[in-house]
């Protein structure tokens, strides 16, 4: 989630009924800017760099899970909290052993490895217990496998095992583990859930804060960057929507419990995304409110009907020039006859959205652009100015010992 990506919340949340701009949240809570490159042959980070970075404060290659060059272990900040007693939670929209919170509770060599880092949740104990007292998010095809069901050792443990976002409201005490996806949760766009991560850090924070223990947690916006890597703005703007109800969720808790910290940063930025393109002064992020459902969910509709043209207008209300339109017919014609007519459509849907909405891309992977530090709460101005992801980490490091 790079600066482009702030911008363009703030753009697509303009209330067309005043002249100014509303400050978004992110606006709100903005303090500094941090460098992300990796120790490696690049100055682009993968995942599991940066966050071995912001869970360590060590650079490393890219594709490492808190382990150093040579592959030694990394002390991560959930470990010293944990073996400081704290509670410690990670809550994500990924599976919980996707890069980011692996770095936090794991050491491999690889990321792709999901299994081995699975099975490491139930390895890397401190006192006899894993590193966090609660997971949620998705995995369940790492966890629950016919070789070995690792959610049986985490009740073993005593922890409460749930796998329905629906029994979320039933989790009542920690520690707890909540697998609610084979692999990442559904994308927030067009989901029963779209505030998927807000409801769990809701009962992530009730959770924590139940004991007068103090808590350590981790949130990922997993998808942001999915929706990056994918080059989709509809499905970026749905989980920038849900990580801001999310963020406005904790700035809620600090101020009833002043004595917490939040800071918020990305772990690099993804796509490439500009705000404009092909020369043309104008982006109409605000018009993206209207897009409902995925764009691979708008292509199976139009697969499956001769009317193209009215599930455009019924899924997405953007307005197309005859010779857009002409495309766009033109397209779903040509998609049928491709080996993989969804993806085939998806792809020139999401184009189409970009070209309407006047939105760039150019890359599917990372970029090397800094990105943006937030916090609020104790001890926030410690964030502020310029500073590289391993600070962030060093300076946390220092406050969970304290
Ligand atoms: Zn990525």
């Amino acid at each position: 989630m790079g600066p482009a990506y702030t911008s363009a919340y703030r753009y697509f949340n303009d209330d067309p009924n005043t002249k100014a701009v509303e400050k978004t949240i992110f606006d709100q809570l903005l303090v500094g800017m941090s460098s992300t490159y990796p120790d490696d042959d690049t100055y682009v980070t993968d995942s599991a760099a940066a966050a071995t970075a912001l869970a360590t404060s060590h650079k490393t290659y890219n594709g490492a899970i808190a382990v150093t060059k040579e592959q030694l272990p990394l002390t991560t900040l959930l470990e010293q909290a944990k073996a400081l007693n704290k509670t410690t939670a990670v809550v994500v929209t990924s599976q919980i052993n996707h890069a980011t919170p692996a770095s936090f509770l794991a050491h491999n060599e690889h990321r792709r490895n999901y299994n081995e880092i699975a099975d490491s949740y139930l390895q890397n104990l401190i006192a006899g217990q894993p590193i966090a007292d609660l997971m949620l998010g998705g995995g369940q095809q790492y966890f629950t496998r016919n070789d070995k069901d690792l959610s049986k050792g985490f009740v073993e443990h005593g922890y409460h095992y749930i796998n329905n976002m629906a029994d979320l409201d039933r989790l009542k005490q920690l520690p707890a583990l909540g697998l609610f996806a084979k692999k990442g949760l559904e994308p927030a766009l067009g989901s029963q859930y779209p505030q998927r991560l807000m409801q769990m850090t809701e009962k992530a924070l009730e959770l924590v804060s139940a004991s007068t223990k103090p808590f350590m947690m981790m949130v990922e916006a997993s998808q942001i960057d999915w929706c990056g890597h994918s080059n989709d703005i509809s499905c970026a703007m749905a989980e920038m929507d849900d990580l801001a109800k999310t963020v406005t969720l904790i700035k809620a808790y600090i101020d009833a419990h002043p004595e917490t910290l939040l800071v918020m940063t990305a772990d690099h930025s993804t796509g490439g995304l500009s705000l404009g393109r092909a020369g043309t002064y104008q982006w109409k992020g605000q018009s993206l409110k209207h897009i409902k459902a995925m764009p691979k969910a708008i292509a199976e509709k139009m697969l499956q009907t001769e009317q193209p043209s009215s599930i455009w207008q019924q899924t997405t209300q953007l307005a197309l020039t005859k010779e857009q339109n002409a495309r766009l017919v033109k397209n779903v014609a040509d998609a049928k006859l491709e080996r993989k007519p969804t993806k085939y459509l998806s792809r020139f849907i999401k184009q189409l959205i970009d070209e309407v909405t006047y939105t760039g891309w150019t890359t599917s992977g990372h970029d090397g652009v800094d990105v943006q530090v937030f916090a609020y709460g104790k001890g926030y101005t410690a964030f502020t100015g310029h500073q590289d992801n391993t600070d962030i980490a060093a300076i946390l490091m220092q406050m969970v010992s304290q």
